[in-house]
Order: C-alpha cells, then sequence, then structure tokens
C-alpha cells in the first residue's frame, strides 16, 4: 500500500503516521523529518532548506522531490509506505506521479483554531521525534520513551504558525481536488481522540487493501 497523509499543520499527520505504520508494517517518509535531519547534519539539502523552514515557507519543490525520490529507492519501501508531509504543492503530486500510482489519500479535517491551540502547544524530543501536548505532560520536560529533554520548534512559534496555515490553504489544500479526480481521497474528523482517530483512518486503509 502507498499512501498519502494529508492536513493542515497540526493536524497530528506524524502521530497518525506512527500508528499506521506500525500496524500495516509500512515505511514512514516524513519529508520535514528528513529536512530537520539534513540542516541538523548540515547537508547540502539541509543549507538549502533551513531558511524556508525557519519562515514557515515551503523548501523548494526540486530540493523536496529530489531527497522523496532518493527515499522511495530504499529497499523499506519495497512494502509500501506513508508519505507524511509530501506531496505539498501540486509540482510534487505530478512529480510523484511519475514515480509511482498512490493507493489512497487520507485527509485530515479540522479547524484552524484546534490547530493553532496544538502547534503553540507542541513539544517535540530531538531523537525520536515524537510530538506531545504541553498539557498532557504534567509538567514533564523529558521524553517519556527516550529521556531526552524536549523541545519547541522553531516553527511552532505563534507568528510561523500563521504563515504555515495560510501556506497550507494556498499551496496544499489544492491537493485534495487534485486527488478526488483520481477518486482515491477518504477524508476522516481530525478533531477526534487520536487513538480514535487511527481506527478510524485503519477502517478506510482495510477496505483499501
Ligand atoms: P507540519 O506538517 O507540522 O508543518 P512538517 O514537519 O511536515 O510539519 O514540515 C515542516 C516544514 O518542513 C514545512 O513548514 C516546510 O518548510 C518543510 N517541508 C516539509 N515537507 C515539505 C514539502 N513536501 N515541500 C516543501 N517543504 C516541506
Amino acid at each position: 500500500m502507498k499512501i498519502i497523509l494529508l492536513g493542515p499543520p497540526g493536524a497530528g499527520k506524524g502521530t497518525q503516521a506512527q500508528l499506521i505504520t506500525e500496524r500495516f508494517k509500512l515505511a514512514h517518509i516524513s519529508t520535514g523529518e528528513m529536512l530537520r535531519t539534513a540542516i541538523r547534519n548540515k547537508t547540502e539539502t539541509g543549507l538549502k532548506a533551513e531558511s524556508f523552514m525557519d519562515k514557515g515557507q515551503l523548501v523548494p519543490d526540486d530540493v523536496v522531490i529530489a531527497l522523496v525520490q532518493e527515499r522511495l529507492q530504499e529497499p523499506d519501501c519495497e512494502n509500501g509506505y506513508i508519505l507524511d508531509g509530501f506531496p505539498r504543492t501540486v509540482a510534487q503530486a505530478e512529480a510523484l506521479d511519475t514515480i509511482t500510482e498512490i493507493d489512497a489519500v487520507i485527509d485530515i479535517n479540522l479547524p484552524d483554531d484546534f490547530l493553532v491551540e496544538r502547534l503553540s502547544g507542541r513539544r517535540v524530543c530531538p531523537v525520536c521525534e515524537r510530538s506531545y501536548h504541553v498539557e498532557l505532560l504534567n509538567g514533564a520536560t523529558t521524553c517519556p520513551d527516550d529521556g531526552a529533554v524536549l523541545v519547541q520548534r522553531e516553527d511552532d512559534e505563534p507568528k510561523t504558525i500563521k504563515s504555515r496555515l495560510k501556506v497550507y490553504y494556498q499551496k496544499t489544500a489544492p491537493l485534495i481536488a487534485y486527488y478526488k479526480a483520481k477518486g482515491i481521497v477518504h477524508a476522516v474528523d481530525g478533531t477526534q481522540y487520536y487513538k480514535v482517530l487511527g481506527e478510524n483512518i485503519a477502517d478506510e486503509l482495510k477496505a483499501v487493501q
């Protein structure tokens, strides 16, 4: 199965991708995560991406497309994968069409006020990249999984959140129509508790399998 997770920043794509990859034994491909690793390692891609990401803008299509193209050739992708954060523009979707055929697009819907609240309260583990919301941490400052000190992502600042949402509606939301025309979109309600949402997504995917 080849799946795309679509939805605005803060919709819970990363969390859902983790649940689904474990359940369906798929590779998890997060372009945001790959780009953050590239920045940490100061690679050529990282140097190209950093200034865009800090401002909440999209990294240029050619940079991201090359990154994904290479990643999809790795052996763990043979049994299927879930794309989290890619494609984000119609040009990226068109490039993906030349590489492979996607089976399902999960479109996670939720209103903006939820997104802002989630993103501004988000803390991430720099080691395993899992996210947690401050309210659920009960004052804890370290990752429950590996003990690393949690951090706030630079692009989770309120000012940057606004520009990320704007970019989403302008550049990424048109992909819903793009994939609806192919008849592969499955809409789900992203306001639900994450485990319930995970079950909903799994039900949609079982019907595709
Ligand atoms: P979120 O979905 O919460 O915004 P991501 O980790 O998916 O978080 O992405 C963080 C940033 O990485 C984006 O704001 C953008 O700058 C960059 N990025 C990730 N994926 C892409 C992509 N497919 N195209 C362009 N930029 C991307």
